[in-house]
């Protein structure tokens, strides 16, 4: 999957997806990772892509021209897909959109920072807003990486063991059983009997009771629902496009 991010600091995002699974998604090729930093599209000596806002207020705007320039770029290249900005008040992003948007072939996320970007570029180009949740942080690049980990991990190939993404939390609309290693004694507490009787049969269906104890203990909201509302019938196209 070919997966484009503009951003105002480029080693920030390159380096956060270097690790683990998902750095070598990125050496493998099975992530096509390109990242555009939004300074080179700039038209001035300072390469200076931020203006204040209009009517006053704090802090400072992403001038429409840039992206204007960086948008232009990644389609000139093509396989751009379309165009999500990460933003809080977007979408929020969880694992039912996450298995959706791991079907494109290509998608381009756009990170803002400072108070955002000039709202004009978000109606004439962005086709969707993603948030990774009700709160605001300083720029899109953590939220860019963590909506790359998460549709990583469902690419074909990223993970060693393709059953581990599947029982996975939000996979089937319900939390992960409990998880145990080495040693089978740690202090006073053993292993559950059944995972070590080598029975299949027996230590699914006792995952599957612990999964279902577990969400209704912690997410009680989850249980009935299949993970999280469809993306297949929720819009996530930004208001008024
Ligand atoms: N003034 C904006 C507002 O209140 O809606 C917040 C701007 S925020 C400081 C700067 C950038 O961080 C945003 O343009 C966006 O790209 C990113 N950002 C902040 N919170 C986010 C979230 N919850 N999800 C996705 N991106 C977020």
């Amino acid at each position: 999957m070919r997966l484009n991010v503009i951003t105002l600091f480029p080693d920030m995002v390159r380096q956060a997806l270097a690790y683990g699974v998902i750095g070598r998604g990125v050496k493998r090729g099975l992530i096509d990772l390109h990242i555009y930093d939004l300074r080179d599209f700039a038209d001035n000596k300072h390469s200076s892509v931020d203006d204040k806002p209009f009517g006053g207020g704090a802090g400072m705007v992403v001038t429409y021209d840039p992206l204007c320039r960086a948008w232009d770029q990644v389609q000139s290249e093509g396989g751009a897909g379309q165009l999500y900005y990460l933003s809080p008040q977007g979408r929020v992003f969880n694992q039912r959109l996450c298995n959706t948007l791991s079907q494109l072939e290509a998608m381009t996320l756009l990170c803002g920072r400072y108070e955002g970007v000039d709202q004009r570029f978000i109606d004439d180009h962005v086709d969707y807003e993603l948030s990774i949740g009700d709160y605001v942080i300083s720029g899109g690049e953590l939220a860019a990486c963590v909506v790359i980990d998460a549709i990583g991990r469902q690419l074909k190939g990223m993970l060693g063991d393709e059953e581990s993404a599947k029982t996975d939390s939000f996979m089937s609309g319900r939390l992960a059983p409990p998880q145990y290693t080495r040693s089978e004694i740690l202090g006073q507490s053993g292993v559950p009997d059944v995972l070590l009787s080598g029975n299949h049969q027996a230590i699914e269906r006792w995952r599957v009771e612990k999964a279902i104890e577990t969400t209704k203990h912690k997410r009680p909201d989850l249980v009935g629902t299949s993970g999280g509302d469809d993306a297949t019938h929720v819009p996530i196209r930004t208001e008024g496009k």
